[in-house]
């Protein structure tokens, strides 16, 4: 009865897991359900599956004989080991063409290492990045599928009818490239999500730190800040979560502990990274200014607001050159796209559209900060942006993400840099030779005696 019936098969039913099946589900399509915890399979059909056409299988064996072919069976498990030990565990059921997809959140070599062990198999592996978390994943995910390109028209309608759609209609999930180049955008992904989030923390720090506004002042600058150019999804999290208040009334925020988690995909090293007791003991012995901010609050408030978009605009304008970068040095990766659909549904509305446009209109653009649209938010900004990060200095407030995306805007718009210093030294003391400015960049190595010591 149960034979080759199912659509696709999906392994791992944790959070992500089970939602992308019920979203799967809701799109039409059949898929069986297998867990190595066997007990989750027949859990999850009790209970939240119940009522759908979702069906499970006991074995691997049982889900490979209920699949269509080419058959797709999708990880949804811990990176790592385990996917490694899934697919050796698939490899004997599988017939020629058959498509494995990794949707766990995998390093891009092994991803590249995967599509090659199992096209030279004779089988098809797809490493594709999830974005969106539990609701994105039940809702409408942002799906970032690279791998063996012959898999692509397979997969592509399940994926573009699960993920997330922007005001247009259009689906965020489209094929990225070869090799690792699916986990790869996903990482880059991350890297520009967890600037946002550091930017945002640095602006809380300065509205209250600073300026000195409470946890429902705080919330509502961000719901002010959520109707215009800074709308995300990021900042209206934010505007709840400073006015959540825990039992006794007071900023629950404020009492959770300040180590940064991570689950190793993005590290935040600057702050968050030091350790916790080391820093209450520093705090107790290295001093910093006593000045206090004695300016205007509102002007303070708004320069925060453009700091904030010129630092998330910086941010941005960096995860795309590092995607480019790849794509140009390949790294076996085929990064074809660029275009920010990498989101999940009304994550950043507005932004993520004028980046859309940016890249659009000049699909070759060099970096999004040359798109005129760009230049002109930049220019406009950078005033506010310099004040809150040398307020920021001269009170002694920590603002890394602030600090460093204002110096890499310094450096990009700088024709020379002190790098001609840096190679004299390491000429001098390593004979590492640099080249003349008049000779331009194919001219000569040179090393010169500095020390006139023969
Ligand atoms: P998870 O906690 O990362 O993994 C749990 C699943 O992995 C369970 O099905 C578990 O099976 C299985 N598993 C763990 N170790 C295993 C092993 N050694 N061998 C076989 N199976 C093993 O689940 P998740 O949070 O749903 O995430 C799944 C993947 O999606 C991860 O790669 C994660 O990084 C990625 N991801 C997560 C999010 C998110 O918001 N959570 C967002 C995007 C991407 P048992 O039930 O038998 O233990």
């Amino acid at each position: 009865l149960y034979y080759e019936i199912a659509d696709i098969g999906l392994i791992g039913l944790a959070v992500m897991g089970q939602n992308l099946i019920l979203n799967m589900n809701d799109h039409g399509f059949t898929v069986c359900a297998y867990n190595r915890t066997v007990e989750k399979v027949d859990q999850f059909l009790a209970n939240e599956a119940k009522g759908t056409n979702i069906i499970g299988a006991r074995s691997i064996q049982d889900l490979c004989s209920k699949l269509k072919t080419p058959r797709k069976i999708m990880l949804l498990v811990k990176a790592g080991q385990a996917v490694d030990d899934f697919i050796a565990q698939i490899i004997p059921f599988l017939e020629k063409g058959d498509i494995i997809i990794d949707g766990g959140n995998s390093h891009f070599p092994d991803s590249i290492r995967r599509v090659k062990e199992l096209e030279a198999k004779g089988f098809l592996f797809v490493g594709a990045g999830v974005s969106g978390g539990e609701e994105g994943a039940r809702y409408g995910p942002s799906l970032m599928p690279g791998g063996s390109p012959a898999a692509w028209p397979h997969i592509q309608p399940i994926f573009q009818a699960i993920a997330a759609k922007t005001s247009s209609g259009e689906a965020c999930c489209d094929w990225v490239g070869e090799g690792g180049s699916g986990h790869y955008v996903k990482m880059v992904h991350n890297g520009i999500e967890y600037g946002d989030m550091q930017i945002i923390c640095e602006a809380y720090q300065l509205l209250k730190d600073v300026v000195g506004l409470n946890h429902d002042e705080m919330s509502e600058v961000f719901n002010q800040w959520n109707q215009g150019e800074l709308d995300s999804f990021l900042i209206e999290i934010t505007r709840d979560i400073l006015k959540f208040k825990d039992e006794d009334g007071k900023p629950l925020v404020e009492k959770i502990r300040d180590t940064a988690g991570q689950k190793g995909t993005g590290k935040w090293t600057a702050i968050s990274a030091l350790d916790l007791d080391e820093r209450v003991a520093a705090s107790k012995i290295l001093q910093g200014p006593d000045a206090k901010f004695s300016g205007d609050k509102a002007a303070m408030i708004e320069d925060i607001r453009q700091a904030m978009y010129a630092a998330k605009i910086i941010s941005y304008a960096q995860g795309f050159m590092e995607l480019r970068e790849a794509a140009r040095r390949r790294l076996e990766l085929e990064l074809r796209r660029y275009r920010p659909h990498v989101e999940r549904r009304m994550h950043y509305p507005r932004f993520l559209g004028d980046i859309t446009n940016a890249f659009k209109s000049n699909p070759s653009l060099q970096n999004l900060l040359l798109d005129p649209f760009f230049t002109q938010v930049i220019h406009r900004c950078v005033p506010s942006f310099r004040r809150v990060v040398s307020q920021s200095v001269l009170l002694g407030v920590p603002v890394p993400a602030f600090s460093t995306a204002l110096s890499f805007y310094d450096g990009y718009r700088s024709a020379r840099v002190p790098a001609n210093l840096l190679q004299a030294q390491r000429d001098y003391f390593g004979a590492h030779t640099y080249q003349l400015e008049s000779a331009g960049e194919k001219g000569e190595w040179i090393h010169t005696n500095w020390t006139g010591r023969g």
